[in-house]
């Protein structure tokens, strides 16, 4: 039974039970409808509702400035690679007529940033890599020196982007990376921390998160947009620039002054997070989800420092509170530390099938008891075997 399983999957990811009840129930008859969530009109009454309510919650929660937009979008963290260059490029192209030469800087920490970075490349945007951690130490596993941070010079960059925490590495910022040249629109994938720590909006201008890891299911994806970088060029000075056009659906403007019903939005994905949203209000918000996701981590970090079977290859200072990775000193150990941890019940340990080892997500769902039940077990087979 649910009861019995603990869900450690990176995304997505377990929910909290009492928000799949209910929003179970919804899915049947929505508010004595005699209707699911699922069965009415975007456009009603109530599916406008659940997006003018998600919009609060989440403005309530973050205290976000009004000077930003929320925008829920489709096509997941993915389409938002590309969806931030056309953006971002349309948006500078209003004041700069050399737009087009502007180059796009990223920091590459992880798979998911060089997945952002690939698909710059391929969409032909002008691109240049800040810094790319493999490159300067051999792994991905680091944040980048402030030193070792080689932006595109100022007035010459379109924007500054990196990855907050990197899924498969495990690898976090503490704070938005540091010396970002004037002019460069500061773009952040929050996908896999977002709603587990306060966010200061004056550092970015561009935040995006799946809902996928700490906020819902599958299907949206929450966009944070400072409203200046709205104002952009018109479709035909585009094309006459040379400058790659969106398509509709990955258009912010767009999106925006649709209030992001342009077209059919999984509702009944929105109001899913938005009873998640409502759910960790009531546990006491950013601050509480903040303090639980640290201490979480810190629990399974000292388990792995303490035994030399576990091999943690993060650094100390980029460790992740999402995503712990690591591995068994020996693929065998590994298999059966896998294995015994799925007949107690805890489930989705397995890491990333592009690096392997072990990955223990510890997002919003998963209890200070559920990780203490982890940690222990981490700390016998540990005992056991070294
Ligand atoms: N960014 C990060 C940090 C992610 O973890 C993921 C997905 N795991 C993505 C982007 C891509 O998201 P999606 O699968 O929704 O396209």
């Amino acid at each position: 039974t649910r009861q019995d399983v603990i869900n450690f999957a990176a995304g997505p990811a377990g929910m909290a039970t009492d928000v799949v009840e209910e929003y179970a129930k919804d899915f049947v008859n929505f508010q004595n409808l005699g209707m699911g969530v699922g069965e009415i009109s975007h456009r009603s009454k109530e599916g406008t509702g659940i997006v003018n309510r998600t919009e609060q919650s989440l403005r309530r929660m973050y205290g976000l400035p009004d000077n930003f937009h929320i925008l829920f979008m489709q096509g997941g963290g993915t389409e938002q690679f590309a969806a931030v260059l056309y953006n971002v490029y349309a948006h500078h192209a209003l004041y700069n007529p050399n737009a087009k030469e502007l180059v796009a800087n990223y920091i590459v920490t992880g798979s998911w940033s060089k997945k952002a970075l690939n698909e710059a490349q391929r969409l032909g945007f002008p691109c240049h890599v800040a810094a790319d951690t493999k490159e300067l130490t051999g792994k991905y596993g680091c944040l980048p020196k402030d030193s070792d941070l080689n932006y595109t010079r100022a007035g010459e960059t379109s924007l500054v982007y990196w990855c907050d925490n990197e899924t498969i590495h495990g690898v976090e910022y503490n704070e938005p990376p540091a010396n970002i040249p004037k002019g460069a629109v500061r773009v952040c994938d929050a996908s896999s921390n977002f709603i587990s720590r306060r966010i200061d909006f004056t550092k970015h201008d561009i935040l995006f998160a799946g809902a996928q890891k700490n906020a819902g299911p599958a299907g949206i994806t929450m966009v944070f947009v400072r409203d200046s970088i709205l104002e952009r060029a018109l479709v035909p000075d585009l094309h006459k620039m040379g400058i790659p056009v969106s398509t509709t659906m990955a258009d912010y403007k767009l999106m925006a002054d649709s209030n992001s019903l342009y077209n059919t939005l999984p509702i009944p994905t929105l109001h899913a997070i938005n009873l998640g949203l409502q759910y960790m209000e009531g546990k006491g918000g950013l601050p509480f989800l903040e303090e639980a996701s640290y201490k979480k981590s810190e629990m399974v970090y000292q388990v792995l420092d303490k035994y030399p079977i576990y091999e943690n290859f993060v650094d100390t200072c980029a460790r992740s509170r999402m995503n712990v990775t690591f591995r068994v000193i020996s693929q065998d150990l590994e298999n059966k530390l896998l294995v015994g941890a799925e007949k107690l019940h805890m489930m989705q340990l397995k890491g990333h099938r592009s690096i392997g080892g072990v990955r223990v997500s510890l997002y919003n769902a998963i209890t200070v008891e559920e990780t203490e039940q982890l940690v222990k077990y981490l700390e016998s087979f540990g005992a056991e075997h070294s």
